[in-house]
Parts: C-alpha cells; structure tokens; sequence
C-alpha cells in the first residue's frame, strides 16, 4: 500500500472512504460460525475481519504449565496470508507475537479465570481480510467467542482504533489510513466498567489530543459493547 500525502486523506473534513472523522466503517458481528468451537465470532470493520474462537476451559498439559490457584488464557492472533494484496509469509512473526500478547492482556481483566485452577482457555484469532486496525477487531471477535462459549465474564470488552490524519482526529483507521497516520491508537475497555484494558500509541500527540481521542474512543466502544450484546442475544434468542 503506497505512502500518500497527507492532504490526500482527508478534504474538507472527508475521508477518502466518504466517512466523517469520527465514524466508524460498517461494523457486523456474528456469533457462533465454528461448530467444532466452545464459543466463536466474526467481526468485521469494513473490509477488516477477524474470525475468533475459543477452545475451553480444558485441562492444560504438560502439567508444569498449569498454575495451581488459576486457569490461563492463551491467545494466537494470526493473519492469513491471504489477508493482504501482497502476501503475508504464514506463520508467527514479532508483530503477531505482540498483538497475541497484548489481545491476551486486553481480555484477561474481563475473565474469571481463578475459578478455573489447572486449566486454560485457548482463544484464536484468525484476521481474514486486513484493511487496518486488525487487533481491535480481533480484541471485539475474541471477547464475543468467550462471551459465547459461556465463560463467565466480569464485562465485554470492546475495542476501537482512534488517530490523526492530515492535523484531524479520527475514528477507526482503514489500512490507507494507518499506513499514512501522524498518529495511531489502539483501545480496548470495558464500556460498563469503564476500565481501559489496552492502550497503545504509535506516532505523536500533544496532551490535548490524546484527551480529546480517548474521549472518542470511549464513545465508540460504547457502541460496539451494544452491538456485542445484540449480536449475542440475536445469537441465543435463537435458540430458546
Ligand atoms: P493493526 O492491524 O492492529 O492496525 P498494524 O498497525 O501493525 O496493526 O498494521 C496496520 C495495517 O497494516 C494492518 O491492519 C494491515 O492492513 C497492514 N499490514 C500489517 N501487516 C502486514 C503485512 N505483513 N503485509 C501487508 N500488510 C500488512
């Protein structure tokens, strides 16, 4: 994907994809798409989607991996190699062993993973199509599949990307955008708690800004926490 400059990004307080700086592409979630899961989900940010599930709570082996007083989360984020226009080399590299870890901290304040001593959580995440801000999305799809494979949780956490584009705050950075930002942020919180479990920055912002982004981050999490409890209870209603 190919540098532009700045002022192509934004004109006249447009987006190149017709968005206002503080909207979000078109957001669908479903739950339940793997049937050999405990609990799974789809969550789509326009042309990003990620596809999550989880395996678990299940005995973890070897046994010098488990701890005695907790259960554990593991998470893999992977993008398909056909996520992007040039092809990713498949397998683990530094950026998905970072956003394995970070997803895993995000979600881990939401779990109730002490009444689980000796066993694990499994949670993958699989980005199919990458157009920008793949870990948020990711962090919206694993939260649902836990929520959906009934592992008690304190709250959803939900998660957006907030940034700057041509000296403008912006909400939910496509990959153009990303690629091109003065700044990029990732959020994850739960929006009822309103505890952040994820925050991190790329680029530069003065004290102002960051403020005014989390302000906007917080508002849009907001939404996705609606649109993950209807996409859970469009799931489960379903099948009373
Ligand atoms: P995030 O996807 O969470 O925003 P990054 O900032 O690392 O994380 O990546 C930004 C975007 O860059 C991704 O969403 C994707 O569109 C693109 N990208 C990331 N890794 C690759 C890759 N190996 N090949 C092509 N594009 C990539």
């Amino acid at each position: 994907m190919g540098k532009k400059t700045d002022s192509e990004l934004i004109i006249d307080g447009i987006r190149l994809d017709k968005r206002l700086p503080d909207q979000t592409r078109e957001i669908k979630m479903k739950v339940g798409n793997i049937v050999s899961a405990n609990g799974s989900a789809e969550v789509a940010f326009g042309n990003t989607t990620a596809l999550a599930s989880v395996h678990g709570p299940r005995p973890l082996f070897p046994k010098h991996l488990q701890e005695s007083q907790t259960g554990i989360l593991r998470v893999r984020y992977n993008m398909a190699p056909f996520s992007v226009t040039d092809r990713k080399s498949p397998g683990p590299d530094r950026r998905s062993v970072e956003i394995s870890k970070v997803t895993r901290l995000a979600l881990e304040p939401s779990l109730f993973l002490d009444d689980y001593p000796k066993v694990t959580v499994d949670g993958f995440v699989e980005i199919i199509q990458a157009d920008g801000s793949t870990r948020v999305t990711g962090i919206n799809a694993l939260s649902l599949a836990l929520a959906s494979a009934g592992i008690p949780m304190t709250s959803l956490v939900s998660a957006c990307s907030v940034g700057k584009i041509n000296g403008t705050l912006i909400v939910d950075l496509n990959g153009m955008e990303d690629n091109n930002s003065e700044s990029d942020v990732a959020v994850a919180m739960m929006p009822d708690k309103d505890i952040v479990t994820l925050l991190q920055m790329d680029g530069m912002l003065t004290k102002e800004e960051l403020l005014h982004l989390l302000g906007l981050a917080k508002k849009t999490c907001g939404k996705i926490y609606e649109m993950q409890k209807n996409a859970l209870l469009e799931k489960y209603r379903g099948e009373e």
